[in-house]
């Protein structure tokens, strides 16, 4: 397994395929002064986790938010340990929140692991939210396709880093839709980004090979 590390300013990768657990997306982490995390991971190395935001010398107890960017249970699963013992807050889009608090569409199946549902505690609604932590501005934007309720973050810190969970799709499970993944994307293009974590193919920067990343799964769909 690879560190966790800092990927530009005060963002950092504290989670992923190759730094926590095989079935974890990447996790990212925002010290706004409070802690933010992007994602939980898939729920089986929330110890790992904890020891990562530790080994970068944070204090977990500052941690006060997890964005949760869609349904899967690589994104999902650890939500209710971090709830549960730091008291996090849960925040996701309207249209995702019956897979994170029902346990509905969650792929666990496809995982192979039990999903312990989350109760979410701010639900965001329509297309554009801005959540503010500390002098950081964390701009939410819907980003529907790959599922119903998907979002992506992003925040302006000297360079506009986007968190784009799950790009790359896949675009054919039940309640996705190509048409809406269209637009997302493109969406996602407009916002000129200078790095994007993704969320399971690592990071991009600067802005062309952002670009080129979004656009040669556009031209997929
Ligand atoms: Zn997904
Ligand atoms: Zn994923």
């Amino acid at each position: 397994m690879n560190q966790s590390f800092c990927v530009y300013n005060n963002v950092f990768q504290i989670g992923g395929s190759d730094i926590s657990h095989p079935a974890d997306c990447a996790v990212y982490l925002i010290d706004c002064g409070d802690l933010v995390l992007i994602d939980s991971g898939a729920g089986l190395s929330f110890d790992h986790l904890i020891k990562n935001i530790q080994t970068l010398g944070f204090n977990p107890e500052k941690l006060v938010a997890i964005i949760a960017t869609h349904r899967h249970i690589d994104h999902i699963g650890a939500l209710w340990q971090f709830r549960e013992k730091y008291g996090v807050q849960i925040i996701a889009h309207e249209l995702d929140t019956e897979g994170i608090e029902k346990g509905i569409r969650t792929a666990a199946q496809f995982y192979d692991i039990e999903y312990r549902p989350c109760q979410v505690d701010i639900e965001l609604t329509g297309n554009n939210n801005m959540l503010k932590y500390g002098e950081y501005e964390l701009n939410i934007l819907h980003v529907p396709g790959h599922t119903a309720g998907g979002i992506a973050v992003y925040v302006d810190i000297g360079k506009r880093i986007l968190f784009g969970q799950d790009i790359h799709g896949p675009y054919s499970l039940p309640g996705a839709d190509k048409q809406k993944a269209k637009q997302s994307l493109q969406k996602l293009i407009d916002i000129q980004a200078d790095i994007l974590c993704e969320g399971h193919f690592g990071i991009y920067q600067p802005k062309e090979k952002v670009n080129e990343y979004i656009n040669s799964y556009l031209g997929r769909l």
